[in-house]
């Protein structure tokens, strides 16, 4: 086995592995040290800007919903894509649901 697993992906968590040069030369192609896969840095890059608030999380869902998510994720990803996808579906039908009592009977 000359290519070893020696990288975790920051997102779904699989064993990859990243060369050397790749590891040295991190301004020609950054996203090999976090994530296994494109799809898993772009997931990554869009939860990093969403995290740090600069971008608002109707976005971070459409951006996500153009990734192919892997099936399974790091603890701390799932629980950051799941809160992302579920409040856009909560915005998308929110009514607000509290009639008000008449209190006429008192
Ligand atoms: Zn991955």
């Amino acid at each position: 086995m000359p290519n070893e697993p020696n990288a975790v992906c920051a997102i779904c968590g699989q064993k990859y592995y990243v060369c050397h040069a790749c590891k040295s030369t991190k301004t020609l192609t950054p996203w090999r040290v976090i994530a296994d896969t494109m799809d898993c840095y772009k997931i990554y890059t869009v939860l990093r800007h969403y995290t740090n608030g600069s971008m608002p999380k109707e976005t971070a869902q459409k951006q996500l919903k153009k990734c192919i998510l892997p099936e399974t994720f790091q603890p701390h990803i799932r629980s950051a894509i799941d809160e992302i996808m579920h409040t856009g579906q909560k915005a998308a039908t929110h009514i607000p649901k509290t009639p008000r009592k008449t209190s006429k009977e008192k």
